[in-house]
């Protein structure tokens, strides 16, 4: 038997295109023929269990090899194997035709580059790194003969008999020129470590370079031996496949350290194990982590019953899930685009969906049932759940019971625990609850102490997602509204209907006014007369809240460019009732431009604004007074 055609008349010859193609990628030909093999397994050991085929199946093995010398690399199974027949539809027509129009569709592609990785080519992905390929199989049908195939990389092949004598599958890779780099078992190794660590079926990797003679067979052939120990390089049932009843939380720690070794434990983990209405199953843990920086690093897996497809998830899970850590393990997640890639897209949105909701149960459930070690976790997981409410809406909704706000005094509070706390006293004239809040503590401590001065509570969002945040949430809720301490004065920030009376009249009030720009002489910062209580500070130098937030969204790129080009305006509020106002409008012409000017410098050092000359002249001025 001996048959020479050609796969394909119809098409242009892909051969040359799969080889520069992906060029970078193309190392993925192992992950496809390793699945293949696996596929082979799997399909013999179900017609065995469906009655259909009779024989020994045995234990499933893949085994990896390759020869220095001969330039070969050479995957074999023992699975259900191929006739001729077989290998003409499969081979020839049906993966030949797939691959053609997986070409097709991503020759145009911008992003096919990554799409690659996770959407493999098949088969003929072999044709990366190999310039010729051969099968050699046998079928376990009763009676099927061994065939052989060839292919030099033209649309031309050849089959003939084969040689193989037992069960299954070699498909023999003839490397090319360019990519002997994977004639290398260490090479081949990281490979195998990055694809196939979880396989289901197990793989032996070994080097067919030391052989030894072991006497002859029956037809006077020497029998030749491999010295080389070889090994299984993989954990055919990783703890994700298993169910969480029989796992402790040390298995879930210890595979955590597999995945990420030398990273510091995690907080807490997910196990994740639907069947309906799609397959998934994987273990998401939240990690320790506090900065954004911290969190490129590691990244969730994805893998395709046990074989990895990628760690870029972008597009399969939720963005701010990807602050988790660990593997998700669904076949909807198709090795092969030209199957099911069409479909992926509302698959994808289910799994989304579904993830989401079960992260936000987990975190409701520890919050219900542990109060104190959530609250001891809130650190290390703030940053998480706060992205999540900002770029998901069913989200935000199941977190905001759950999501804490800290105070100065670092206690922990749920929105609604807090809303309750401060209304009878932060409720403005308007009834809406005003929640005061600092960003950086150290530096608004005049501000702070003005507020809890009137036994006001003062939050603290030192985040840097917190600004963000922050506009959102107000957003959202109803009837609360989120001021930060510094944004203006004390009494203006909860403005309460009995109003406090001024002591100045107009025609003083205009000459306070006069003075204090005169002093300050600088058109970004705005002077205005205010009624406040006779003990708060003289002077207060605030920035308004709505200027303050677009400039800081304009920072962070929130696309608010407009007002980030802003200089920083400030407003000066003069506390007419102070008696230090009083002094300075009876004093010398020349004492109350000097009083004034000490006023706002004061102001400014209390709030860490004065520097360089300006800094010197007020320590000069100051001797001067003295
Ligand atoms: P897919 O795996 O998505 O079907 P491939 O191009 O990877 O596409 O493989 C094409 C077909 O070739 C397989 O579906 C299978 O029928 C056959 N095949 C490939 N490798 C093997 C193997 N090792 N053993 C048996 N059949 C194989
Ligand atoms: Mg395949």
């Amino acid at each position: 038997m001996q048959e020479r055609g050609n796969i394909s008349i119809h098409t242009e010859n892909i051969f040359p295109i799969i080889k520069k193609f992906l060029y970078s990628d193309n190392e993925i030909f192992l992950r496809e023929l390793i699945s293949n093999a696996i596929d082979a397994i799997q399909k013999l050991k179900r017609l065995s269990s469906l009655g259909q085929y009779a024989g020994e199946v045995g234990e499933g093995l893949v085994e990896v090899s390759f020869d220095k010398d001969n330039k070969t690399i050479t995957i074999s199974d023992n699975g259900l194997g191929m006739t001729a027949d077989e290998i003409k539809k499969y081979i020839n027509q049906i993966a030949f035709s797939g691959a053609t129009e997986f070409l097709e569709k991503f020759k145009e592609a911008k992003d096919a580059k990554e799409l690659i990785g996770k959407f493999g080519l098949g088969f003929y992905s072999s044709f990366m790194v190999a310039d010729t390929v051969e099968i050699q199989t046998l079928s376990y049908q009763d009676g099927a003969e061994p065939a052989r195939w060839v292919c030099d990389g033209s649309t031309e092949f050849e089959i003939s008999e084969g040689t193989r004598t037992t069960r299954g599958t070699d498909i023999i890779l003839h490397i090319n020129a360019e990519s002997e780099e994977f004639l290398d078992k260490y090479k081949l190794q990281g490979i195998l470590d990055k694809y196939c660590k979880f396989l289901p079926v197990s793989i032996k990797f070994g080097t067919k370079t030391n052989y030894e003679e072991a006497g002859e067979d029956e037809n006077g052939k020497p029998i030749t031996q491999e010295t080389e120990v070889d090994n299984i390089i993989n954990n055919t049932h990783p703890i994700w496949t298993k169910s969480p009843t029989d796992l402790t939380d040390e298995d879930y720690l210890a595979f955590y350290s597999e995945l990420y070794p030398m990273s510091e434990a995690p907080l807490f983990w997910i196990h994740l194990n639907v069947d309906y209405p799609f397959n998934l199953t994987g273990i998401l843990y939240f990690p320790k982590v506090k900065t954004e920086l911290e969190l490129q690093r590691n990244k969730i897996k994805l893998y395709s019953r046990q074989v990895f497809i990628t760690d870029e998830v972008k597009d399969i899970v939720p963005e701010f899930l990807m602050l988790l850590h660990g593997v998700i393990d669904s076949p909807e997640i198709p090795l092969n685009v030209s199957r099911s890639f069409l479909q992926a897209d509302s698959n994808v949105k289910k799994i989304n969906t579904h993830i989401t909701k079960k992260v936000s149960d987990k975190l409701a459930q520890l919050f219900k049932n542990d109060r104190k070690s959530y609250e001891e976790k809130w650190n290390d997981i703030s940053l998480f759940v706060k992205y999540g409410m900002l770029s998901d809406d069913k989200f935000y909704d199941a977190a905001k019971n759950f999501m804490l706000l800290t105070n100065t005094k670092k206690e922990l509070y749920t929105i609604d625990e807090y809303k309750e706390k401060v209304a009878p006293l932060q409720t403005n004239k308007d009834g809406a609850v005003v929640f005061l809040y600092a960003s950086d503590p150290e530096k608004q401590h005049s501000f702070i102490q003005s507020a809890t001065k009137r036994d006001y509570d003062v939050l603290v969002l030192d985040s840097p997602i917190d600004s963000h945040f922050v506009s959102n949430v107000e957003y959202k809720l109803d009837k609360i509204k989120l001021k930060r301490v510094d944004s203006d004065v004390i009494e203006k920030l909860i403005e309460k209907e009995e109003n406090i009376s001024l002591i100045l009249t107009e025609d003083e009030k205009n000459k306070v006014k006069d003075i204090f720009n005169k002093a300050i002489n600088n058109t970004n910062m705005k002077v205005d007369i205010a009624a406040l209580n006779p003990d708060d500070f003289p002077v207060t130098i605030t920035m308004d809240e709505f200027m303050r937030r677009m400039k800081e969204m304009g920072r962070l790129g929130g696309g608010m460019g407009f007002y980030g080009n802003f200089p920083d305006s400030y407003n000066v509020s003069i506390n007419g009732n102070h008696q230090l106002i009083t002094k300075i409008l009876n004093a010398s012409e020349d004492l109350q431009k000097q009083l004034a000017k000490q006023a706002v410098d004061l102001a400014m050092l209390s709030q860490g604004m004065l520097t360089g000359a300006e800094l010197t002249e007020f320590v000069s001025r100051s001797i001067n007074l003295i």
